[in-house]
């Protein structure tokens, strides 16, 4: 049996990222992946490093962090990432929703963000072709996006050239902690050695936590996008409308029927290759990956409304994904207490494209025993360990 220093788990943009950075530190790494590179949620998403849409506090701190990692990641993978900086503006069509951006706007500001409202006039000249019913929007010029399948690509082919493995179509089943290592089972019966476990399964994390005991409440929420035919660019910079951060941050606000059900926000982005993904719906269905007319008529009906020039364009195909969502909100990153040598890097939500980097630096750090560059401890999975009442979400809190 061959022992590792470490096994990740899942081949996910979040476990792969980790196990590249652990790699590049000369540790031992394996990746098991059930199916192939890309087969979760990291293969059905959107693309952005958006860094607007992250709440003021530590996530948007993540994604400032995560942004240089990326760029850095374009000059030295020796692969194209299709990193590309746009600049992002949120729309804001509907009155009520004024206070509530310009005080989210305010606070990411106080964070460091290069942000700002824009009025009518301005939008126009970054936006011809949205529609009169916009009244401001906000605007991040350092809103970017890459393409997550070259990134995948990238970090296997770097993370093996420092000898990081693979092993595709082997789906861990159980995990056992021996004296001073883990032993992972995979369902094939093969089994594996190492020091350390990182659980980076996505959706799936849940299960693979509850193999050690460990009560880590991801909830998989789904996100239907449609892909429209190739066409030039239609304005400046891709753009998404208040509601897709009430969806994401406060969705108890949504008020009309259909968009609680589908808790649909607007999102819009260019793709290198010139098709647009326009979404999105945060729904709770299990792991259904199935698209639905209701939602793809409610996406396509907003796109026009915002943007009437989308009218004679094809849609050529739908798609969802399962976004990996923690029941209080957060992400979950960390050492289990009860569990040494156990990590876990999941509960991304909508954020694991942008955050990856940065999840990754931090787990190595945690694993190589150096201060972390971000402080983290509410991160730590140990709050599921605790006994005390949990902490209150964002959202509870009613911060917003
Ligand atoms: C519609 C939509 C749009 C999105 N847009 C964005 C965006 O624009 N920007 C952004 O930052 N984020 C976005 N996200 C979120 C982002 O895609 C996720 O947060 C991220 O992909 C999660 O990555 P992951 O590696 O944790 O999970 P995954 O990519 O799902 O990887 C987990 C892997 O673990 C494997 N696995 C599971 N169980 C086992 C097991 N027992 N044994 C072995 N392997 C196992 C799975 O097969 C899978 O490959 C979006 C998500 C959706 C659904």
């Amino acid at each position: 049996m061959t022992f590792y220093d470490v096994v990740v788990i899942g081949g996910g943009i979040i476990g792969l990222s980790t196990a590249f950075q652990l790699a590049q530190r000369k540790k031992k790494v394996l990746v098991l992946e059930q199916f192939d590179i890309g087969s979760g949620t990291s293969g059905a998403c959107d693309h952005m490093i958006l860094l607007q849409s992250k709440l003021p506090g530590l996530p948007l701190r993540m994604a400032l962090l995560s942004l240089e990692m990326y760029k850095a990641w374009q000059r030295d993978l020796g692969e194209n990432l299709w990193f590309e900086t746009r600049g992002g503006m949120i729309l804001v069509d509907k009155e009520e929703h004024l206070p509530f951006m310009e005080r989210f706007v305010a606070e990411q500001r106080s964070i460091g963000l290069n942000v700002t409202m824009l009025d009518r006039k301005q939008i126009r000249k970054k936006q011809p072709f949205v529609s009169e019913r916009v009244l401001v929007s906000t605007y991040c010029p350092d809103d970017s996006q890459i393409d997550p399948f070259s990134v995948l690509k990238a970090l296997l082919s770097a993370g093996s050239r420092y000898g990081m493995e693979l092993k595709k179509f082997s789906r861990v089943v159980a995990l056992e902690r021996n004296s001073d290592h883990w032993r992972v089972q995979v369902q094939s019966g093969d089994e594996y050695e190492a020091q350390i476990v990182v659980c980076a399964a996505g959706v799936w994390s849940s299960e693979i936590c509850k193999m050690v005991g460990l009560e880590v409440p991801i909830k998989p929420k789904r996100g239907q996008i449609l892909v429209t035919e190739p066409i030039d660019s239609v304005g400046d910079t891709d753009a998404w409308d208040s509601d897709y951060i009430i969806a994401k941050h406060v969705s108890h606000l949504q008020k009309d029927e259909t968009a609680k059900r589908l808790n649909l926000g607007f999102a819009m982005s260019r793709t290198h290759p010139g098709n647009y993904l326009v979404g999105s719906t945060r729904e709770y269905v299990g792991f259904d990956r199935s698209t639905t007319l209701e939602a793809f008529i409610a996406i396509a009906k907003r796109l026009i409304e915002l943007f009437p020039i989308f009218k004679n364009v094809r849609i050529i195909r739908t798609f969802a994904g399962l976004r990996p969502a923690c029941e209080d909100g957060k992400y979950v990153i960390g050492e289990d207490p009860k569990n040494p040598g156990f990590f876990v890097a999941t509960g991304h939500e909508g954020d694991g494209i942008a955050l990856a980097p940065i999840t990754g630096a931090l787990v190595t750090q945690l694993i190589c025993g150096e201060k972390t560059s971000l402080t983290i401890d509410e991160l730590s999975p140990a709050r599921f360990r605790s006994s005390k009442k949990k902490e209150q979400s964002t959202v509870e809190r009613g911060r917003f």
